[in-house]
Formats: structure tokens, sequence, C-alpha cells
């Protein structure tokens, strides 16, 4: 997921995994919005849980092994 800083327009990627775990801690603490820091200017810079969410929507668990072939 892209993320642009408000502040000195540097943008960077946030990876899948990242976002997972982001998600996760989001989730637990009922936040609506995650917080990074640029890495350029080192602001911090909100990011909307809801949009981390299209980008690193629930797997389902069962998803991948599904296939038991043998
Ligand atoms: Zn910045």
């Amino acid at each position: 997921m892209n993320v642009r800083c408000n502040y000195c327009r540097q943008s960077f990627n946030l990876s899948r995994d990242y976002l997972e775990a982001a998600l996760a801690k989001a989730t637990e603490k009922n936040q609506k919005y995650h917080t990074v820091e640029c890495i350029n200017c080192r602001k911090v810079i909100k990011v909307s849980v809801a949009q981390m969410k299209r980008y690193a929507p629930e797997t389902e668990p069962s998803a991948e092994e599904a296939e038991t072939e043998d």
C-alpha cells in the first residue's frame, strides 16, 4: 500500500505483512487510524484503518489448506 507524506510529499510503500500486523493492533485498540513515521522527514502520518483493510483483507484461514491432495 502506498502512503504519501503530507509534509514532505515523500511516498513509500507499506508491505502486506506490515499492514496485517498494524491492522491487528488497530482492531485490538479500536482505532480508526494507524500512524506511521515518514521514512524521509520522520513526521507522523495518519493512515485510515478502513483503507488499510482494502489492501490487506482478512484471509480465510482454510483457503490455502483446502487442497489436500496427497
Ligand atoms: Zn515526510
